[in-house]
């Protein structure tokens, strides 16, 4: 792979005009790695990962280093590298003050299996602020926004460096479509057209995307690069496996295989709205694109705490615009298209006349009327090969995973209700397991404290283990002080948001103190304990909770059922409607 490739005069070249390569030369490997064997290391995150793919493969061109302080400083404050070059997102190698890396040290940058990717020479060490990123690039603050949570754990300082890559991050899946910006221009050169359309996605297609695609690459008489995000996308989105077996499925048999092109991005999104879908522009410029589809709400993190989308519908669509000029790549808009059934076609919204009979399925009825309740999706919305792939790995609801989080002081009842609520979804054909903090901290978290850095680990132990259990279908109950509001909201972000309930055990303070299950209260105002939460700790409130127990007025019962009514309503667990209920149901342990 060497630049000239990348620039054929036919295809618009990559932005700064060559495409960045870090790729080590193989008769260089074996000395490399002979060196890096003796480096120290530091194991990159899964995001720094396929941030180090997409920089060593040119994807993020002219860009070819995480960012020093420059760089970082005006990405944050005007969307530009240091060069001047358009760049809206921060690349940058976050590490934590005590990783030991000093400027002018060369460091082995290995995977989470500590596989050797590459080296670097640090130019930079640097702290950052997370908050001030999170306001400039994603325009708020608010925890329940995925990459203002995870930023609180990023390490705070920023290591600058040119790696110098040994291996790529190694792929075992969809290897026949996983290719660099070199080898995806070569694709698309050969189809014979100069006009490429990028379509973005992270989401399965259906008919509609199917309809706006081809629509697209013939209005500027191209080809469709479809190039879904395999990296990191939106948490609780669908898995990457499943919806590249829909795009394969509806490339090889929907589309003139002339016309399209169907590759991997191993881009880790931020979900940053206006600036992604800028960044999305560069890196489908790199790839050999000119044009880029971007609808409604593009990388769109969905709505902030207070249930208000974080940007503008048409935000994404209008950045791009403004730039147009200046990075060469168009927007074709994402028009509104609605399905006629009396002609059984696809047309604009604003060309429909009025009266006429349309039909649409939204995102949410996917997912709730359709795969949730078992029912096939139609053909006419979506392909038959898409609709069943959808439904062998979307299994109706009420054996759908579910994590139910419970928060609250110690004593408040979160245990003695998550008790009464197991025994309730057991008679009801769940499968249960209950992760206790107290219980928890005697095998997983033994030897962890009490302190914030501590507590967070405990809080992202239970977290990850819940993910895993409600991702494979079972229903997991937590019951854990877990006094931070932004590690919650990271443990919701983790398990994905649909999945997870947070139930607020509002007991006031002197209940629990009163109740002093644990004796824990008494030795805390004698000051024998210390650092106990709502003592000499904090404890933060939820702020939107799906539910909140009262356990002053509230029997752990009547909570427990009032918990059972609601995934009952949601079609989480079945045969558990209020009315069908014996008045007074005692409970028990099983036989
Ligand atoms: P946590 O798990 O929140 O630390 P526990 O469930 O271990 O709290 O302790 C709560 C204590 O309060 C138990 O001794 C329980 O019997 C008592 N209690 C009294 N009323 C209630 C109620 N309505 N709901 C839950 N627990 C209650
Ligand atoms: P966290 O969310 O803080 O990790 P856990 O639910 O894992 O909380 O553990 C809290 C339990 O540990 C409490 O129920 C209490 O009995 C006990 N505990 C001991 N020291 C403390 C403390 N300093 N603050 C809160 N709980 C404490």
């Amino acid at each position: 792979m060497t630049a000239s490739d990348a620039t054929t005069g036919r295809m618009i070249a990559p932005y700064g005009d060559q495409l960045v390569d870090l790729m080590v030369p193989a008769a260089e490997i074996d000395d490399v790695h002979d060196y890096a064997a003796r480096l120290p290391s530091i194991q990159l995150s899964e995001r720094s990962v396929c941030d180090l793919e997409l920089l060593a493969t040119g994807a993020f061109s002219p860009l070819d280093h995480f960012m020093g302080e420059a760089d970082h400083r005006r990405v944050l404050d005007e969307m530009r590298l240091a060069s001047g070059h358009l760049f809206p997102i921060p690349v940058t190698l976050p590490v934590a003050p005590d990783a030991g890396i000093t400027v002018g040290q060369d460091i082995a940058l290995r995977n989470a299996n500590n596989d050797l990717l590459a080296i670097m020479t640090v130019d930079e060490a640097y702290p950052w602020d997370p908050d001030e990123v999170a306001e400039k690039v994603f325009g708020t603050r608010d925890p329940r926004h995925p990459l203002v949570a995870e930023m609180q754990h990023w390490g705070r300082i920023n290591l600058a460096g040119r790696p110098r890559v040994l291996q790529l991050p190694r792929h075992y899946d969809f290897l026949d479509l996983r290719r660099t910006p070199a080898e995806t221009r070569r694709h698309l050169e050969e189809t014979g057209h100069r006009n490429v359309v990028a379509f973005q996605t992270r989401n399965p297609l259906h008919r509609v995307h199917e309809e706006l695609t081809k629509r697209a690459s013939a209005e500027v008489d191209g080809v469709l690069l479809l190039h879904p995000v395999v990296g990191m996308t939106k948490p609780g989105d669908v898995d990457h496996y499943t919806r590249v077996r829909t795009y394969k499925a509806l490339a090889e048999n929907y589309y003139d295989p002339d016309r399209i092109v169907l590759s991997l991005l191993p881009l880790a999104m931020r979900m940053a709205g206006p600036r992604e879908a800028l960044w999305h522009a560069v890196i489908r410029r790199n790839y050999g694109a000119n044009h880029l589809i971007v609808g409604r709400d593009h990388a769109s993190p969905g709505v902030d705490s207070q249930g208000k989308p974080y940007y503008g519908p048409y935000d994404a669509q209008e950045l791009v615009e403004r730039f147009t000029g200046e990075l060469g790549v168009r927007v074709v808009p994402f028009s509104e298209l609605l399905y006629l059934p009396d002609d059984d076609r696809y047309e604009e919204v604003s060309r429909i006349p009025d009266g006429t009979r349309t039909a649409a399925i939204s995102g949410t009825q996917v997912r709730e009327q359709y795969l949730g309740a078992g029912r096939p999706l139609p053909a006419w919305f979506t392909r038959p090969e898409v609709a069943e792939i959808l439904g062998e790995v979307y299994p109706p609801k009420h054996r759908q995973g579910i994590c139910i989080w419970f928060t609250g002081l110690s004593g408040a009842g979160k245990s003695t209700t998550s008790d009464v609520l197991t025994l309730l979804l057991i008679e009801h054909g769940r499968q249960v397991t209950v992760l206790d903090g107290d219980v928890v901290r005697t095998h997983l978290s033994q030897g962890l404290g009490f302190s914030k850095a501590d507590r967070d680990t405990n809080i992202l132990r239970i977290g990850y283990v819940a993910s895993e259990i409600a991702r494979h279908g079972g229903v997991v109950l937590c019951a854990a002080v877990s006094p931070y509001r932004a590690t919650r909201d990271e443990v919701r972000a983790l398990v994905g948001p649909e999945r997870f309930l947070e139930i607020f055990v509002d007991t006031p303070l002197g209940v629990c103190e009163e109740r002093d299950v644990k004796g824990m209260y008494a030795k805390a105002r004698r000051g024998e304990i210390t650092g106990f939460t709502g003592i000499d700790d904090p404890y933060e409130a939820p702020l939107e909770p799906e539910i909140t127990l009262d356990t002053v007025t509230h029997t752990p019962e009547q909570n427990a059922r009032r918990i059972l009514d609601f995934l009952a309503e949601r079609g989480l667990v079945r045969g558990a409607s209020p009315a069908s209920r014996p008045a007074a149901t005692p409970v028990g342990a099983p036989a």
